[in-house]
């Protein structure tokens, strides 16, 4: 028999009458024939009046404390969806984190999830119940109260349903699926029918707020089909699954980080660690690094330049402030009036010219572009705040996201191609082997036989990229990694590009021809690099992942010439003579968490 897992988010239990609602909801699947468990939040905006309660005690309340009081918002909702269940007619049995096994490790507030014992849920569902399961919450070993961050109970609905083999989780929430951009932002956003995880995991990142983006990486490690739907209506609305919407189109969604900053360290020498040093420090502060652009030095010496949160910049500076000594640098420069604007797709990966066509685009909008990163299957753009909203409208619209592309699945098709058999005994042996939440390295692998290009002095002025890029594609050169920063000598900036080693002679004649034409000052070219890629699930959100890669190049005397990250994939550019010793290197140190 089918199971299925619905979750409901707090706004779809946010008073009584909803709560009645997503009890029918429950019922009605259950009556179709489906074994079903509810995963509950707290009532509409509880945990923000219990957070505030808090505050008004204490500046600094005990972590341990803190999870005791948010988990109560759970374990009201639970009872009452039961209550609403049996005033139907129908059975059901709330329980809480810790009565459903959910085990997590002991970090109060941002638990990470260690087991789920499904045994007593197994029994109450064959006794005909509902199950209704507070989420957000489990325990630790010492049979501690945990909670497992904001938004939490998407990662928990997720994750039963992994360790369940349910046949799909259901996100019932107050949206009636994921857009292409936010339709707050934008009211030509449209609403897929389908979304791949990577490309959603990407999204999340970015901050589109549809869902936890632990819950997606869950829902990718363990191939659990998840739908988002409007819980007030019983209408389909978006499946993320492994495959994108389109086998053609180039990206699947847009997405803008509005409140960034960008932040320049000046005058590195360019010698190995220096990355290392700077981003160990900012890591210490529990800062998270966004885009990283780091020019190739001339004269012995680089830039690196980096986002971060608008919110997190004061303390970026502080932690700069105490290394800039003992790196031997320049100084620091910043900009706190910066706005990221990003697309995403998997198709991007093998496509030429893809990158050209955002430049253009902001060129066309005349919207300056700061800095550029590009990985495989995303392109980021620094642009000025002010200008934020019409640069996404404008990639939107160049994209033709807001049209339906020709070849996209069909609703059925793709329930069809996603109805598999849940192999529960491969996934409880897999859980056997790593805690659920552990750190995931898929693969570390090298592309050699690289070359990079870069072009110093590129004036900062609107379209420039946008030329150069399209002058490349006409020359039908393959383009890589594209990273863009300031060099802050005279408000220029430079711009590095990898390209296949056999295309450098002609990729550097084009760049000639660009650097004449716009009055640029240099032109260089070096081959024998290769790319080197750390890839697996949640890089981001394990920041460790960085920090060691870093520590290992340095401490092997190997110097970083380019820096790319995702959310699914960390690229550095380095010389070939030393990529193997990196590889082997990195495998070792990864070597618990690579399967
Ligand atoms: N109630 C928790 C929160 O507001 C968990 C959740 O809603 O997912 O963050
Ligand atoms: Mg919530």
């Amino acid at each position: 028999m089918s199971l299925i897992v619905q979750k409901f988010g707090g706004t779809s239990v946010a008073d009584t009458e909803k709560i009645r609602a997503a009890a029918r909801k429950a019922i009605r699947a259950q009556k179709a024939g489906h074994r079903v468990v509810m995963v509950v939040s707290a009532m509409g905006k509880n945990t923000d009046t219990l957070l505030d309660l808090a505050s008004q005690i204490s500046d600094e309340p005990p972590a341990r404390e803190m999870d005791m009081l948010l988990s109560t918002g759970e374990q009201v909702s639970v009872a009452l969806v039961a209550m609403a269940i049996h005033s139907m007619g129908s059975k059901a049995v709330s329980l809480t984190g810790g009565q459903i096994g959910l085990k997590t490790d002991n970090s109060f507030s941002k638990a990470r999830i260690q087991s789920i014992d499904t045994g007593r849920i197994e029994r109450l569902l064959d006794a005909g119940n509902i199950v209704v399961a507070a989420g957000f919450q489990g325990i630790d070993d010492d049979l501690n109260i945990t909670t497992l961050g904001r938004g939490g109970s998407d990662t928990t609905a997720v994750a039963l349903a992994a360790v369940l083999g349910a046949d799909a989780c259901e996100i019932n929430t107050d949206v009636d699926g994921v857009y292409t951009t936010d339709p707050r932002l934008l009211a030509e956003a449209r609403r897929v029918d389908v979304i791949s995880y990577d490309e959603m995991l990407e999204l999340a990142s970015l901050g589109a707020g549809v869902m936890h983006s632990r819950s997606i990486e869950f829902a990718k490690k363990f191939e659990v089909p998840i739908h988002v739907r409007s819980s007030f209506s019983d209408q389909d609305g978006t499946m993320i699954v492994a495959q994108p919407e389109s086998e053609t189109a180039p990206v699947s969604g847009a997405a803008l980080t509005r409140d960034e900053a960008r932040v320049t360290v000046l005058g590195v020498p360019d010698v190995p660690g220096m990355s290392q040093k700077i981003f160990s420090a900012i890591a210490a502060q529990k800062v998270a690094v966004d885009m990283v652009v780091q020019n190739v030095g001339t004269s012995g010496k680089a830039d690196v330049s980096f986002t971060v949160a608008g919110g997190e910049l004061k303390k970026t500076l502080a932690a700069l402030e105490g290394i800039l000594d003992s790196l031997g640098a320049d100084g620091v420069t910043h900009d706190d009036q910066v706005s990221k604007v990003s697309v995403v797709g998997l198709g991007m990966a093998h496509q030429k010219a893809v990158a050209a066509s955002m430049f253009r685009a902001l060129a066309e909008a005349n919207v300056n572009i700061h800095m550029i990163t590009t990985s495989e299957i995303k392109i980021s753009c620094l642009v000025p705040r002010d200008q934020a909203n019409e640069a996404l409208r404008a990639v939107h619209e160049a994209f033709s996201l807001d049209q339906r592309p020709s070849d996209a699945k069909t609703w059925n098709e793709i329930k069809a191609s996603n109805a598999k058999e849940a192999d529960v005994a491969d996934v409880v042996a897999r859980l056997q082997n790593d805690a659920l939440e552990a750190l995931t390295l898929t693969d570390i692998s090298i592309v050699p036989a690289q070359a990079r290009v870069t072009l110093d002095g590129v004036p900062d002025q609107v379209g420039v990229a946008a030329d150069m890029f399209e002058q490349i594609g006409e020359a039908g050169i393959f383009v890589d990694m594209i990273v863009q920063g300031y060099d802050g000598e005279d408000g220029s900036t430079s711009v590095s590009f990898t390209v296949e080693q056999a295309d450098l002679d002609a990729a550097q004649k084009v760049a000639r021809e660009i650097c004449g034409k716009h009055s640029m000052r240099d032109v260089r070219g070096a081959s024998g690099i290769t790319k080197l890629s750390v890839s697996g699930i949640g890089l981001r959100s394990h920041t460790q992942v960085g920090t060691v890669l870093f520590e290992q190049l340095a401490s092997a005397g190997i110097n970083v010439e380019m820096i790319a990250t995702s959310e699914l994939q960390v690229n550095v550019v380095i010389q070939s003579d030393q990529a193997g010793d990196a590889a082997t290197r990195l495998k070792q140190a990864f070597a618990e968490a690579l399967h």
